[in-house]
Order: structure tokens, then sequence, then C-alpha cells
């Protein structure tokens, strides 16, 4: 399965490791890598200690801070090793977290993400999260989600809560 989770509203990335519990659960190998770094203390890199489940921030935090080919050079460093883990034959389901925004930052090219569905083995489950989410990766997945924003508390500016937002 090709799985894309995209949208402007909250849970893509809770959504994947909701999935990743439950191809665990099934006797699944699961392997996350993380584009574009999240909170180095979010919650679920706690709770992912307790399980086999691998997880790999590979790219760095949030892309308005420090230079871009910086950036650049993490996000192509990150898309290496997800070639060579989509291939390995190692995994049951590989997530590809905040890829999307990767691409729609032109850290990484739409082509290139576009080839790892070209050399993913029928056998593995391909994970795609981040808002903007391309009109040719929706098209070639099998099960697309877009997270509609509804409500959101930075709205009324509450800010980031642990255990929810990290
Ligand atoms: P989560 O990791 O909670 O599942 P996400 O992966 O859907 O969220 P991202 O686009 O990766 O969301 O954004 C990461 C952070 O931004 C999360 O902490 C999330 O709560 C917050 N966020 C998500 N949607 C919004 C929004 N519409 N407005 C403000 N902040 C948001
Ligand atoms: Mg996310």
């Amino acid at each position: 399965m090709i799985i894309v989770y995209t949208g402007d509203g909250k849970g893509k990335t809770t959504a994947a490791l909701g999935l990743a519990l439950r191809c665990f659960g099934g006797g699944g190998k699961v392997l996350i890598l993380q584009f574009i770094k999240g909170s180095q203390n979010s919650g679920e890199l706690e709770a992912l200690k307790l399980l086999p489940i691998e997880i790999r921030q590979c790219g760095l935090g949030f892309t308005n801070q420090g230079d871009f080919s910086t950036h650049k050079a993490a996000a192509l460093e990150t898309l290496k090793i997800a070639q060579d883990e989509i291939i390995s034959g190692k995994w049951t389901m590989i997530i590809l977290d905040e890829i999307n925004y990767a691409v729609k930052g032109g850290l990484i090219s739409e082509s290139e993400m576009l080839n790892l569905l070209e050399i993913c083995p029928p056998d593995l489950h391909l994970v795609f999260t981040g808002r903007a989410a391309s009109e040719k990766l929706i098209e070639a997945a099998d099960l697309v989600t877009e997270m509609k924003l509804i409500k959101h508390p930075y709205q009324r500016g509450i800010p980031a809560q642990r255990g929810i937002e990290f």
C-alpha cells in the first residue's frame, strides 16, 4: 500500500504513528524516517524506545532555521537512506514523515520522491506524511487522507501542549 496523510489539519504524523503501532502489533517491522525533525523531546520518541519500532530523525528542524543548503543536504541524505531501506527487504512498513513538506519546500525534487514508488517492492507499505502532497503522489497512491483544519488551539494563541503537540 502507498498511503498519504496530507492537509492543513493536525493529525498526519500521529495517524502514521498509529499505523506503525498497528503494523508492529500485527508482526511487522516498522521504520520511521523523519525528513524534517520534530521536537527532540516529542513523547513518541520516548514511547518508541520501549518498542522495537525504529525512528530516525535525519532531516534538520524547522525549515526557517539554518541555511537552505544545509537543510537540502540533510534532506538528500535522508532520501538516500530511504532508498537503501526501501530496497533492503528488511521492513514491512516505512514511514516517510514530512517528506511532502520537504518536496514542497524544494529540499528534494518531486521526481526524486516519486522514484521511491518505482523502487518499492510489492510487499512493502510506504507512508508519506506532510502538508501539500504533490498531485502525482496522490494519483499514484492507494490510500490518501486529507486532514482538514476545522479548529486548532493555535488560532486562539494557545501554545503547543505536552502530550498533544509534542
Ligand atoms: P501531529 O504531529 O500532531 O499529528 P501533523 O503531523 O498533522 O500533526 P504538522 O504539519 O507536521 O502536523 O505540524 C506539526 C505541528 O504543528 C504539530 O505539533 C501540530 O499540532 C501543529 N499543527 C498542525 N496543524 C496545525 C494548524 N492548522 N495550525 C497550527 N498548528 C498546527
Ligand atoms: Mg507532522
